[in-house]
């Protein structure tokens, strides 16, 4: 069994404070985001807001690892949604446009509804609200579409790894029926949260026989399939390359049977290819953080459920920014900080994997349960 290591090596002591005061200089010109010091600009915000989950997914929270003597973070560490919603603020002041919810299991945070409304009050410098999405296992959906709708949530991205009961039930390491997840995508879309998107993380040999059932499912739903490779994150899955189905060969398989036609996108803040079926019956996306880096593009700031940013979802540690909240820290001196951090990002962790450098695959990493995905 591996250790769960984020509990020591990537939170530090708490509070530890490793986050200096930054001068007004650190902040970019009027109007224009935050760059890195690869220039790519500050656009995206994930929050994780807890790092619990209902799911023992097994390329996520191994139940081996996350068993019962498993700590999680009390909740007293955790940012309250004034803090998140504050934190939230100073990013769109440098530029994020994004902000999406992610954890553990963000629905299993309570009145989770109160911290989408306080973010959907976000505007931008132009007054412009910010696009809100949420990411779940759906489990909670069905109960939960509604109010999330009415809060000002503008969609939400539901994961889903298979169709069949049993190796849902096998992958997700629950016994949460799976057609009650169908039964939360439909609630999300009957609620306005549309369109829903279907995340489905392949591995070869585990579900690659749901690509096509799923597929065939989904087409003409009006909802979109999207197909995750499956990725080296955190240190507790047992990750193996031989496992990863390439999106290229998800794409051959189902073009066999479905034709279907490249969509363009914008490669700056992109994460999917996006696929159409020549049949107008919708649209599908694929995932390749393996096989195809996207480094060059990524716009994506993280925040954790305890306040610590991450510049990248491979990260080895993350910076304290909730010792600067909690420090007495005005939102002018957290938008320095934030931008100093941002500034000094040279994060590109895939591509060096891609380039395969020896020492990348040893590096320690934070848990996706943790950081989010
Ligand atoms: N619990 C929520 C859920 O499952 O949607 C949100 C958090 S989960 C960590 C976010 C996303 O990360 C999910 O779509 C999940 O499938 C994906 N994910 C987790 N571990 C992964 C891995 N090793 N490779 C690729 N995707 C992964
Ligand atoms: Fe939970 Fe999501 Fe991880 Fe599955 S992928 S264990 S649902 S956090
Ligand atoms: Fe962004 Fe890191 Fe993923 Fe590259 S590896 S796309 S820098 S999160």
């Amino acid at each position: 069994m591996s250790k769960v290591i984020y509990l020591t090596e990537h939170r530090g002591p708490a509070g530890s404070g490793d986050v200096q005061f930054a001068g007004a200089d650190a902040l970019p010109a009027q109007g224009q985001p935050a760059r890195d010091a690869r220039a790519r600009p500050l656009r995206d915000l994930r929050i994780s807001v807890t790092d619990r989950c209902n799911f023992r997914c097994t390329y996520c929270m191994p139940r081996d690892a996350f068993d019962s003597n498993h700590v999680f973070l009390p909740h007293a560490q955790l940012l309250s949604f004034e803090e998140m919603a504050r934190t939230a603020a100073v990013f769109v002041r440098l530029g994020v446009r994004k902000i999406r919810l992610t954890g553990g299991e963000p629905l299993l945070r309570k009145n989770i509804e109160t911290l989408v409304g306080l973010l959907a009050a976000l505007r931008t410098p132009e007054g412009d609200p910010v696009e809100l999405t949420l990411t779940t296992n759906g489990s909670l959906l069905a109960r939960k579409a509604r109010a999330l709708k009415e809060a000002g949530l503008s969609r939400v991205t539901v994961s889903m790894d298979a169709l069949d009961p049993a190796l849902f039930a096998r992958m997700s390491d629950t016994d949460f029926p799976v057609a009650d997840v169908l039964r939360g995508i439909d609630a999300a879309a009957a609620a306005g949260l549309a369109p829903v998107k279907v995340n489905m993380v392949v591995r070869r040999g585990v579900n690659d026989g749901q690509i096509l059932p799923m597929a065939r499912h989904f087409r003409g739903s009006g909802h979109i399939l999207r197909f995750i490779e499956y990725m080296d994150v955190g240190s507790t899955n047992g990750w193996n390359m031989a496992e990863v189905l390439p999106s290229a060969d998800v794409i051959a398989r189902i073009a066999e049977h479905f034709p279907l036609a490249p969509l363009q996108t914008d490669p700056m803040g992109r994460v999917a290819e996006r696929w159409t079926y020549a049949d107008g019956a919708g649209e599908i996306g694929v995932i390749s953080s393996v096989t195809q880096a996207f480094c060059e593009g990524c716009t994506r700031a993280r925040l954790s459920p305890e306040g610590r940013l991450f510049l990248c979802l491979f990260a080895s540690r993350g910076h304290d920014l909730r010792a600067l909240i909690r420090g007495g820290a005005d939102d002018d001196q957290l938008a320095a900080a934030v931008a100093g951090i941002w500034a000094a990002r040279d994060d590109h962790y895939s591509e060096r994997r891609l380039a395969d450098t020896p020492d990348v695959l040893r590096d320690p990493k934070v848990e996706m349960s943790y950081i989010g995905g």
